[in-house]
């Protein structure tokens, strides 16, 4: 009886065994923009909708962006083309151009007009990687290939080269997207031009509102910190009304609205385009912007952020409902493409030493160098990570090495300074093989950044928690800034991500030790079976068994 009771307790307590991944006729790629794993470690126990369900299938807590310029659009590089961006080409949101002489968009691309967006051409020419959506068109031309995103650069580096289909949210347009040679704009709209006039159609007559999703997140509060004041409620102020004036929609990108309309579209073209349910593997890529936005605007432990995740969470369980119902071998992943810091007066007032950064640091150096040096123009030019050395005309190559010794003199006595690098320290630190990818040097991590010609001369690495600077008469969101609280750095908080992969009857496991986003293109291919270039990322074996293989 006692050995009856202790069995039957045993079997109760057994691990349930893994059900390996089908082979797909649909993958939904989805990319939740700025979810760390931080959030996720703290929010996971508090979902009951879709990203409760994502945790029966197979969970990396520890998924690493593994380069160090922890910005969107290198983020989402790295998702489906399994290589870093030292490979493929995405290296910051902008870099320097010097043949232009200016700062480059990471998907500007003059062979691509805007529909509505005259001199504002967007596209994947600077992307020098393909991706899992070409390499299935390669394997099956019948293959279809979608993106869909709150932000353009997220679906265009999700989406690739010659995609069926790639739609971003266009503040004054609805979802747009980028023409292509000979093509027109009603044709390349036609997937999304009912889904946008019924939507504007929708809010003239009832504008959206930000309501509570009453999952226990503070309804309201202030926290003061000298002159940031970040005003919290729900729906923020200003963030009601008037929603079929352009001007008022920049408001619904820092909303849960933004990823409640995206999963829409991608379910509308789920429907229209019968994915999945085609004659080859349909891939669907979804970039979800909010918790970006509402991160940046409000901070990321705000009330705000809290919210939103409710809100996600609430979707994505709509959205997974959805997609089990087709009753096709359906596989999700979800990750992120960065991570993210709170604002750092109130990681500061919580506990940890952290700062903000004193105003436009390359400009100060950049002024300290010329009237040290008497040149006659400003040396340096670049976002504060990533400082290129300019010069008019012809570049003198010791004017150029004087320039970088006293920029570098001077940004090492800066207080928010860690490590500063040349471009030289950076392309020689390859990482060395077989040391987890979390254990890396700082340098490493730059260097799965860096791409000469493309990144800075100089190379800076802040302090932990140090946040960007504000606009000095800052007070969110009637100054629409987005630098409470930030990315971007080399640090673990801001490359760990969640990478889940689910499917429907899924019972997987969870691996905390450190994987890749890089790894997620050779699984996904593995899945496929299709056949890949020379990747950064290795395939993850997803069946939680020794006899089986999902990577074979
Ligand atoms: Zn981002």
């Amino acid at each position: 009886m006692v050995w009856r009771a202790l069995a039957a307790m045993l079997m109760a307590t057994a691990p349930v065994l893994a059900s390996p991944p089908p082979r797909p006729k649909l993958v939904v790629a989805i990319a939740v923009d700025q979810f760390s794993a931080g959030l996720f470690d703290q929010y996971r126990g508090r979902f009951t909708g879709g990203l409760k369900t994502l945790q029966a299938g197979v969970v990396f807590p520890s998924g690493y962006q593994g380069h160090a310029a922890t910005e969107t659009c290198p983020g989402h590089s790295t998702l489906l083309t399994g290589r870093h961006p030292s490979a493929n080409g995405i290296v910051a949101n902008q870099w320097y151009d010097r043949t232009l002489g200016r700062q480059v968009y990471c998907v500007e691309d003059p062979a691509h007009p805007v529909p509505g967006r005259d001199g504002a051409p967007r596209g994947p020419g600077k992307m020098l990687a393909s991706t899992l959506g070409e390499w299935m068109k390669e394997a099956n031309p019948a293959s279809r290939v979608f993106a869909v995103a709150g932000k353009d650069r997220a679906a265009i580096t999700m989406a690739g080269h010659d995609p069926d289909g790639v739609f971003w949210w266009d503040d004054e347009r609805g979802f747009n997207t980028y023409l292509t040679a000979g093509s027109t704009a009603v044709e390349r709209l036609a997937p999304v031009a009912a889904f946008n006039a019924a939507l504007i159609a929708k809010w003239t007559t009832a504008p959206p509102v930000w309501r509570p999703a009453g999952r226990g997140c503070p309804a309201s509060g202030a926290d003061t910190f000298g002159t940031l004041n970040i005003a919290h409620s729900i729906p923020p102020a200003g963030n009601t009304g008037a929603w079929n004036k352009p001007v008022n929609l920049r408001y619904l990108r820092g909303s849960p609205m933004l990823d409640a309309v995206t999963l829409d579209l991608a379910q509308s073209l789920i429907d229209r385009f019968r994915l999945g349910r085609g004659a080859a593997p349909d891939l669907l890529a979804v970039s979800l912007s909010a918790t970006d936005y509402v991160g940046h605007r409000y901070g990321s432990e705000g009330p705000e952020a809290c919210d939103n995740l409710a809100h996600l969470d609430r979707a994505l369980g709509v959205f997974l409902g959805r997609l089990a119902a087709l009753k096709v071998p359906v596989v999700v992943v979800l990750t992120a493409d960065h991570g993210v810091v709170d604002a750092a007066e109130r990681v500061a007032a919580r506990g940890v030493p952290a700062q903000r950064l004193a105003g436009d640091i390359v400009r100060q150096v950049a002024s300290a160098v010329q009237t040290e040096l008497k040149l006659a123009y400003l040396p340096l030019q670049g976002d504060a990570q990533q400082i290129t050395i300019t010069a008019p005309g012809d570049r003198d190559p010791a004017t150029d090495a004087r320039v970088e010794a006293a920029a570098i003199r001077l940004l090492k006595v800066r207080p928010e300074v860690f490590q500063v690098f040349t471009a030289a320290e950076i392309t020689a630190a390859v990482p060395r093989p077989g040391v987890p990818v979390d254990e890396q040097t700082l340098a490493e991590r730059f260097h799965q950044s860096f791409m000469a010609g493309r990144s800075g001369d100089i190379v800076v690495a802040y302090r932990p928690y140090v946040t960007g600077s504000y606009p000095p008469t800052f007070a969110p969101p009637a100054a629409y800034g987005d630098t409470v609280a930030s990315h971007g750095s080399p640090w673990n908080y801001d490359r760990r991500v969640p990478m889940i992969f689910w499917w429907p009857g899924a019972s997987g496991f969870e691996q905390p030790l450190p994987v890749e986003t890089v790894d997620i293109a050779p699984t996904l291919a593995k899945l496929f079976r299709v056949a890949t270039p020379p990747l950064d990322g290795r395939c993850l074996d997803l069946d939680g068994t020794a006899a089986g293989d999902s990577c074979r």
